[in-house]
């Protein structure tokens, strides 16, 4: 497999935090590839009408707004490649990122690798996945037209699954495990008021029923306020109940905290426990987790990379311009 040391600074996601990360290391002559990893673009491509990114005051759509902060960062000289990484080593400088493609020997990372929706943990979830159960509305919702669908979760990703899923099934059924829901007071609204959506409070499902060939037919429901278990007829199941962060090929390599989030032990500090390994977006942050915050924390890391090469005097021991090529093959 061809290894290189092509690139100074090595960029793990292209979501808004990797695009931003990207842009400002290129506009600092600092020009990284960015690894792209299964979903170019983050979780804004598999979104619709993002309202809340300033500068759009009509809103924009989530795929158009990742293909415009590509683009922003590829006109300074960005690369993107669609590749996955596999595992590192950061233990020894120059870093190694080892992707389904190539070897990557690199002086500087930034992981932007954000999170990836969480399932209910039900074998007959993981059973009809992609055969009825979806944790996407916009990949999956045209193909419930006309069909009465499950929506789980009381989040704001909830109540904007049920109501984008309106558009095309004809009954959207909110299932929650308590009675009140954790969505912002304008998400909660818009998804109360749609005449098309129904919600069951205090129940959790415990059973997808269905099979690969005729999809998903009910659920068995259990209403936690009676312990009562009853089946609910229904042709789909989107399960929108958070995230789990994109931390695999770190564990033993870098620290994470309980639920596998990157730690930044450092204040106002983007840098990971390994000095030169930077960490930003969905990856690092279980709270604020919007395109917004992700940018910003990109930005962020990019500043905090530049400055950590140019104070470790790396940019001139490593030898290379950025960009410039120099490859092993194996
Ligand atoms: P979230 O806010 O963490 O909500 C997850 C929901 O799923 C909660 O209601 C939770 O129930 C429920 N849940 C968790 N595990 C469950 C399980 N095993 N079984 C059943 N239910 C379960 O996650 P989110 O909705 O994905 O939102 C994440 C962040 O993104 C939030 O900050 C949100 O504001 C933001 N966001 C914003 C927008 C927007 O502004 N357009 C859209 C989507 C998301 P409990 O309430 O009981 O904990």
């Amino acid at each position: 497999m061809e290894t290189t040391r092509e690139y100074k600074v090595v960029v793990i996601g292209s979501g808004p935090a990797g695009c931003t990360a990207a842009l400002y290391l290129s506009r600092a002559n600092l020009i990284p590839v960015v690894l792209e990893g299964l979903q170019p673009g983050g979780q804004l491509t598999i979104t619709t009408d993002v309202e809340n990114y300033p500068g759009f005051p009509e809103g924009v759509l989530g795929p158009k707004l990742m293909d415009l902060m590509r683009q922003q960062a590829e006109r300074f000289g960005a690369v993107f490649r669609m590749e996955q990484v596999e595992s590192v080593d950061f233990r020894q400088h120059p870093f190694t990122i080892k992707t389904d493609q190539r070897t990557y020997e690199t002086a500087a990372v930034i992981i932007a690798s954000g999170a990836s929706a969480q399932q209910i943990g039900l074998e007959s979830e993981r059973f009809l996945q992609g055969f009825g159960v979806s944790y996407c509305a916009t990949c999956d919702g045209f193909f419930f037209k006309n069909k009465e669908i499950v929506v789980v979760g009381g989040g704001d990703s909830a109540m904007e699954e049920a109501t984008f899923l309106t558009k095309f099934a004809s009954k959207v059924t909110v299932i929650h495990r308590r009675a009140e829901l954790r969505a912002s007071k304008i998400m909660q609204e818009r998804a109360l008021n749609n005449p098309k959506i129904e919600f069951r409070f205090n129940t959790t499902v415990e059973e997808v029923i269905g099979s690969k060939e005729g999809g998903v037919t009910a659920l068995k429901l259990k209403d936690l306020a009676t312990g009562e278990v009853s089946d609910f007829a229904t042709q789909g199941l989107f399960v929108a109940i958070g995230h789990t962060p994109n931390t695999k090929p770190y564990v033993g390599q870098l620290e994470l905290d309980e639920r596998g989030y990157l730690v930044q032990p450092h204040h106002h500090s983007t840098v990971t426990n390994i000095q030169g390994v930077f960490g930003c977006g969905d990856v690092v942050d279980h709270i604020y987790r919007q395109a917004i915050t992700a940018a910003g924390s990109g930005c962020q890391a990019a500043l905090d990379c530049e400055r950590w090469l140019t104070h470790e005097r790396i940019t001139e021991r490593w030898g290379l311009a950025s960009g410039e090529e120099e490859r092993i093959d194996d």
